[in-house]
């Protein structure tokens, strides 16, 4: 499986959360990430292959993996109460999911009946 993980700084603490409750799972996946998400992940004893943050284009690189069959699920938690500079990135990824029908969790309570899915 291979597995981006994006999470807005809102919803980093419940990313590091879910990826703890998935460890064994996610130590079994190709894992990519935005630059700051990914650190998290480092720090919650995940290995994953970090591109740049999501401002800088991070949300865009993952968005290109998608469009290339790259991605086999993408879990990005939004943070719909907070703005963001890079809102049209955000909207990319989320459409280019949609064109290639790639798999895309936005929230905690939907990536864990994915994940659940999949396990
Ligand atoms: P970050 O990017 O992981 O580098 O913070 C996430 C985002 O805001 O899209």
């Amino acid at each position: 499986m291979r597995i981006a993980i994006i999470a807005h700084d809102g919803k980093k603490a419940d990313m590091v959360t879910f990826l703890r409750e998935h460890k064994d799972f996610l130590n079994n996946a190709n894992l990519v990430s935005t630059g700051t998400t990914g650190k998290h992940a480092e720090k919650a004893g995940l290995k994953v292959n970090r591109l740049l943050s999501g401002p800088l284009g991070g949300d865009a690189q993952i968005a290109a993996m998608a469009a290339e069959k790259k991605l086999d699920l993408v879990i990005f938690f939004r943070d719909p109460l907070d703005k963001h500079p890079h809102e049209p990135d955000v909207q990319m990824l989320m459409r280019i999911c949609d064109v290639h029908d790639i798999p895309l969790a936005t929230n905690f309570a939907t990536a864990s009946l994915v994940l659940k899915g999949l396990s």
